[in-house]
């Protein structure tokens, strides 16, 4: 388990009061963007496509104190964007660990050896570097050569000096299992805490829409991925979000679980969809029309949806929210490590072209007309 006992006593505890006071809906995790800006535009990403004037604005550190109180949530996801190119971004993490919120500064790394010094290690701050996998596929990923090598060494400078750090791998189809088993021991050599993962969701803005997951694959790949696991692997989730993605375990979607806050006010209903904006957090819990979410709903949106910000706080509650919720948790923690599985030791022996050798990269700039990846014809 790559989450400390502290941090996650913090979640129980909040999970529990949460639900002796009869909430019924309440945020896990605040995804907080203060800019769309970054210094990467990936095929995969629907931020970079805002034009130029919505690029140049940014939350102030207020509005992001605002926001964290606002709606309370133990644990504050700072995507974007590239947080590290935020001219304030050392006020805002220092107030938030001020207000004793665990948060994960979510980065591409190119920065980090540069800004590193902004920053004091404390038990509440992680890095969550942005990697795809391997150094080959990555580059290919975030459409950047040498990216990989930049991050790696933003990861070491951190570690170096005392800093939490963690990887955050999105995995869309096409990914080879057998070099994200590798990927993952890299990076427990490296000496990161854990690893988190995710498949990919289709963005309507994204360039490349042809490379997202649908349900069956998801479970496949993960499936394929996760079963009998390295005991090194520490990964810094929910291990029944993990059971979820490998189809052993069925969640419903829980939008509120993770709210997004950003420069248009609070998006409804999560952070892939924007069916509109609330001024407050009360005003997104009470004015979303929650039915008309997640994967039972029909909406075509959701419909292969399995990100962790729809399903990990459904997991999450499960732990906290029974005590068999509890048991599952310690089950999947201790009893099944390593999930031996068969079938999927022998997914691992068959042939595969990595996406990378199926594609030419593309390569797109931020404010600009996003090319189309060009197909090879090799099959994909
Ligand atoms: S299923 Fe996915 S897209 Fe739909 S509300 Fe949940 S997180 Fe958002």
């Amino acid at each position: 388990m790559g989450v400390p006992i502290s941090q996650m006593w913090t979640v129980a505890s909040y999970v529990l009061g949460q639900r002796l006071r009869g909430r019924k809906r309440y945020p896990l995790v605040l995804m907080l963007e203060p800019l769309f800006r970054c210094n990467l535009a990936c095929a995969g990403c629907g931020k970079i496509q805002y034009p130029p004037h919505i690029l140049k604005m940014q939350l102030t550190p207020e509005q992001c104190f605002k926001a964290a109180e606002e709606c309370g949530a133990p644990m504050v996801s700072i995507p974007g964007g590239e947080p590290l190119l935020h001219p304030q971004i050392k006020e805002i993490v220092a107030g938030l660990v001020a207000r004793k919120k665990y948060i994960y500064l979510c980065t591409n790394a190119l920065l980090l050896s540069k800004k590193i010094d902004l920053f004091t290690p404390s038990k509440y701050l992680t890095f969550s570097v942005h990697l795809d996998g391997q150094e080959e596929h990555h580059d290919f990923s975030v459409c950047r050569e040498g990216t990989y090598e930049t991050a790696i060494d933003g990861i070491k400078a951190a570690l170096k000096r005392g800093f939490r750090v963690t990887t955050n791998t999105t995995l869309f189809d096409g990914a080879d299992p057998v070099s994200v088993r590798k990927f993952f021991d890299e990076m427990m050599t490296l000496g990161v805490e854990g690893m988190m993962l995710s498949p990919g969701y289709s963005y309507d803005k994204a360039p490349d829409q042809q490379h997202f997951l649908a349900r069956a694959k998801t479970r496949n790949l993960f499936t394929t991925i996760l079963s009998n696991r390295s005991s090194r692997w520490r990964f810094n989730q929910s291990p029944l979000f993990l059971e979820f993605l490998m189809g052993n375990r069925h969640y419903t979607c829980t939008p509120w679980g993770m709210p997004t806050y950003n420069i248009y006010g609070w998006q409804k209903p999560c952070y892939l969809l924007q069916d509109g904006y609330a001024e407050t957090f009360q005003e997104l819990i009470d004015s979303t029309e929650w039915q008309k979410y997640g994967t039972e709903s029909g909406n075509p949106k959701c419909a292969n949806c399995m990100v962790h910000s729809g399903y990990e706080a459904s997991a999450v509650n499960d732990t906290f929210g029974s005590l068999g919720g509890f048991l599952r948790t310690i089950k999947a923690t201790i009893f099944s490590k390593n999930y031996p599985n068969s079938e999927a030791l022998e997914a691992l022996n068959q042939p595969m072209v990595p996406l990378h050798k199926k594609l030419v990269p593309v390569s797109v700039s931020a404010g600009g007309k996003a090319p189309q990846p060009e197909n090879t014809g090799a099959g994909v």
